[in-house]
């Protein structure tokens, strides 16, 4: 780093503060470093990832207008990551994205594969690793049993990651194979046109030559009888050339397409694969997954709370909620903590009971079975003490919006373990176990004194 740099910088940046009235700009302005400054080249460096892309996507042309109005600057702003680690990693995405680009051109009409949607940043769990597996295949090499793939399930759960992670993989590792990934209504508007421009051959010679399809949202051509009837002849042709075809949609493909006989044989020859919502432990591996991609620091307490208390089901929600969470705690300066984000992102979680507390609950539990607060948070697996702490560690988790870690915290455990004490209740509830629901039941009415 050269001081020489940082002071220009510095000077740079309080001359223009003085004239541009936006708090947030210089908010994420003042914590670039500058780098270099030659060949009207600035090179300024970002802390991680996701503020490099937030101030790319926000600021640069703001800045640039700047330093073009009050210096007559006019100059390129480059934004690099802070770490070698990171530069190697961005120095190896440039590369994808100019393998991508080159491919891209030969279509107005494929979408862009997101390079960020890969498989290293896609997390496999429970509810996906059939699609995870079947696309992960199917990217390695064409194998006939797992053509077609048909993905579906809820919106926000990474079925467009994971078909671009495929279409990132072929063409990272198979440049030449010709790819297309479109969406339904892409799909749609590009037969039409060709249809009203008379294009039709062409437009049957383009999706014949491919070598994979990559077909995102495909529910959407069955509200247009032609589109679906061409998309059949298409997909039939590729089907017996042996292409790969990938499909996904928010419902099944009996619900999706009307299919026809001939048609359903094929898709029960392929594979296909439902992707359901994600457990807990999915969803903290996949924050934590992000929160290393983008070099985003959140403590495990912060990551279990998240997940523990986001109230949609969907991914994409999950992750909103990070980045919103994030720059907000950037904007005002302050650490992420479960105070911070039951303020700011109180909308994005469940409700929880605000006004009762963990020590509250403690406090009813040692009175009920008269116990005193060591001994439930001793390591005695004796049934008097056994039971009555996993009531607790039950009603602290389904009444105050405490983490499985921060409840681990409280009673010196892990929080798999916490997560088992409430497994067994839960599992109880549902017997029917008289005793557990009665004593339940008293000490929820002992409960609602401390509600408002
Ligand atoms: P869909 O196409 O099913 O509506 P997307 O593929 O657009 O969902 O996913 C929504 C967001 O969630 C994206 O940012 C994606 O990267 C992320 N996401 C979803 N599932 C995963 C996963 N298993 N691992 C990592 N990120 C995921
Ligand atoms: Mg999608």
């Amino acid at each position: 780093m050269n001081n020489k740099f940082d002071a220009s910088w510095d000077t740079i940046l309080s001359d223009i503060k003085g004239k541009i009235q936006d708090a947030e700009f210089f908010k994420w302005i003042k914590d670039l470093k500058i780098l270099s400054f030659e060949s009207n080249v600035i090179t300024l460096q970002a802390d991680n990832k996701f503020i490099k892309n937030w101030v790319e996507d926000k600021y640069l042309n703001k800045l640039k207008s700047a330093l073009k109005e009050f210096y007559h600057l006019e100059c390129d702003i480059k934004i690099t990551l802070k770490g070698a680690k990171q530069l190697k990693k961005e120095v190896q995405e440039n590369i994808v994205s100019e393998v991508v680009k080159n491919n891209d051109n030969y279509d107005s009409y494929s979408i862009p594969l997101n390079k960020d949607y890969t498989f290293d940043t896609f997390v496999a769990g429970k509810s996906n690793s059939f699609a995870h597996s079947a696309c992960l295949s199917a990217a390695k090499g064409f194998d006939k049993l797992n053509n077609p793939i048909y993905i579906y399930g809820d919106v926000g759960l990474g079925k467009t990651h994971l078909m671009h992670a495929v279409g990132n993989y072929i063409r990272l590792n198979f440049p030449k194979k010709k790819i297309l990934c479109i969406t339904g209504e892409h799909f749609r508007d590009e037969f039409v046109s060709s249809l009203t421009k008379k294009r039709m051959t062409e437009f049957k010679e383009k999706y014949c030559s491919l070598d994979v399809l990559l077909f995102d949202d495909v529910q959407i051509i069955s509200r247009n009888h032609a589109t679906t009837e061409e998309f059949f002849f298409l997909f039939s042709k590729l089907h017996s050339n042996e292409k790969q075809i990938i499909l996904t949609s928010n419902s099944s493909p009996d619900e999706s397409l009307n299919m026809d006989k001939r048609l359903k044989s094929r898709f029960s020859g392929g594979l296909i694969a439902h992707i359901g919502t994600p457990s807990v432990e999915e969803k903290v591996a996949i924050l934590k997954s992000f929160s290393s991609q983008y070099g985003i620091f959140m403590t495990d307490e912060i990551i279990y709370y998240l997940a523990e208390n986001i109230k949609s089901d969907s991914t994409r929600d999950l992750l909103g909620a990070a980045k919103t969470a994030f720059v907000q705690s950037k904007f005002h300066n302050v650490e992420l903590t479960i105070d911070f984000l039951q303020n700011h992102i109180a909308s994005m979680l469940v409700k929880r009971d605000k006004t009762l507390t963990p020590q509250n609950i403690i406090d009813i539990i040692s009175e009920y079975f008269n116990i005193k607060l060591v001994d439930l948070k001793s390591p005695s697996r004796s049934q008097n003490i056994v039971i009555p702490r996993n009531l607790a560690i039950y009603l602290i988790y389904k009444n105050t919006p405490s983490s499985l870690k921060g409840i681990g915290d409280i009673f010196n455990r892990d929080h798999s373990t916490i997560k088992n004490s409430i497994s067994k209740i839960e599992k109880d509830i549902s017997n029917n176990n008289a005793y557990i629901v009665n004593t339940l039941n008293e000490l929820s009415n002992k409960m609602k004194m401390f509600s408002v």
